[in-house]
């Protein structure tokens, strides 16, 4: 599960990392007074105005702007509410912004990168860190490995005062600001395992130049990212109370309600199949074929009528989708249950579509039986005896509709 920034923010300050303060809005006409309200709390008449969308590259888009004005707030914040934010990591269709981070803004002296994630290689957490901060640390990882540094946490113990003092001094930190930078990594790695995270970053996490009330400069973070643990959410209240629905696909919202896991792509052949190696294989041989799958629909093997109707419902009601292929193994699933469902589908939403299926395994009699009645409903309905044929023929109805 994904959170916005302003959610990952409030994280940060909850487990002691310091965040300059700030306000979320929804509507462009709240931007002035929140502009007046962070920055007179700051005591700066800087201000930072960040589109809150889970996706990253906001910067470079254009959706994170510094200002020094009420009204230039109100205008950037206008901004970006009413335009679509395309940014590396969105596509190019880009998305949609809702809400506005509007922080109090700081001066920067240096940018870091600060990260704690599962190392899958070795088998722990990991804290990663770099001085080449604010550019993407998949950048760095590419154009200059040495340039990230890397601790283990302790199963047990966690990240350790000592690892954390050792990484400031690689990052170059001195004086003051050693301190508060492994203040920083030890309240990072806490809050990580505290929440079941499965990333928390920070980037850029800055050091701000030296004043009279902070000589050696102040450690901070001004941009965060969590992501967590899905299998973690049930006992994690707080956390889950984050999620935003309207960040996410509807479909796979609607899939979620039923246990079915539904990812979406970029093609026109909607698959439902049972098992995600099928899905996987499904998905490799229609591009074999020279189609391109829709989405990923995998009923798994405990799905009802009920579940599987709506699974039907969700590929029909995707207007990309120009054909249909079901592909089950049955097995716990029945055959029967799908054919069912199909039917069901047939009569309620009707398949405008193509759609060929292929049906294998327990009650695959039955649900032939199932399938030759419903027939009348289904005009389009090819069947196929196995997953060859069912790809090529799906790939041509989708050509020749
Ligand atoms: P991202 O592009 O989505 O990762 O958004 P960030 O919040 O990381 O902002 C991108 C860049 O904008 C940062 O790396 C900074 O260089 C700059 N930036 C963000 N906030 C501030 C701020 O308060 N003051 C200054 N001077 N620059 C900022
Ligand atoms: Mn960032």
């Amino acid at each position: 599960m994904k959170v916005h920034e302003y959610q990952a923010r409030q994280l940060l300050a909850s487990g002691g990392i310091p965040v300059p303060p700030g306000q979320v809005i929804e509507s462009f006409d709240k931007a002035a007074q929140a502009y007046r309200e962070v920055t007179s709390q700051a005591g700066t008449d800087l201000a930072v105005i960040k589109a809150q969308v889970h996706a990253g590259g906001r910067g470079k888009a254009g959706f994170v702007k510094l200002v020094r004005s009420a009204d230039d707030a109100a205008e950037a914040a206008k901004f970006m509410l009413t335009n679509k934010m395309v940014s590396v990591q969105t596509g190019p269709d880009g998305l949609d912004v809702r809400k506005i981070l509007i922080a109090a803004g700081v001066d920067i002296e240096k940018e870091y990168y600060l990260a704690v994630t599962t190392d899958r290689a070795s088998r722990t957490d990991v804290l990663i860190a770099s001085a080449e901060g604010g550019v993407e640390i998949e950048t760095v990882a590419k154009n200059n490995p040495d340039a990230i540094i890397k601790e283990r946490l302790h199963p047990l113990e966690g990240l350790r005062p000592f690892q954390a003092r050792r990484v400031a001094f690689q990052l170059g930190f001195t004086g003051k600001q050693v301190g508060q930078a492994v203040k920083v990594m030890l309240n990072l790695a806490k809050l990580y395992r505290s929440t079941d995270a499965s990333i928390a970053e920070i980037n850029p996490l800055i050091i701000t130049p030296a004043s009279d009330a902070h000589p050696d400069g102040q450690v901070l973070a001004i941009d965060a990212k969590f992501n967590f643990d899905d299998n973690a959410l049930f006992r994690q209240k707080a956390i889950a109370e984050m999620f935003d629905p309207m960040e996410e696909n509807p479909a796979e919202i609607r899939a979620k309600k039923f246990d079915l896991s539904y990812i979406a792509l970029d093609g026109n052949i909607g698959c439902l199949v049972n098992g995600a190696g099928l899905a996987m294989s499904t998905m490799d041989i229609i591009k074999l074929h020279g189609g391109e799958p829709a989405n990923f629909l995998d009923v798994g093997g405990s799905a009802d009528e009920e579940a599987v109707t709506e699974a039907f419902r969700i590929i029909l009601s995707d207007s990309r989708v120009q054909g249909v292929l079901v592909n089950i193994f049955g097995g716990i699933m029945r055959c029967d249950v799908i054919a069912k469902a199909i039917a069901n589908a047939a009569k309620e939403v009707g398949f405008a579509v193509p759609l060929v299926v292929r049906l294998e395994g327990t009650n695959v009699d039955a649900a032939r039986d199932i399938l030759e009645s419903a027939r009348a409903d289904i005009p389009t309905l090819q069947t196929a005896t196995d997953l060859t044929d069912a790809a090529i023929k799906v790939t041509a109805a989708v050509k020749a509709a």
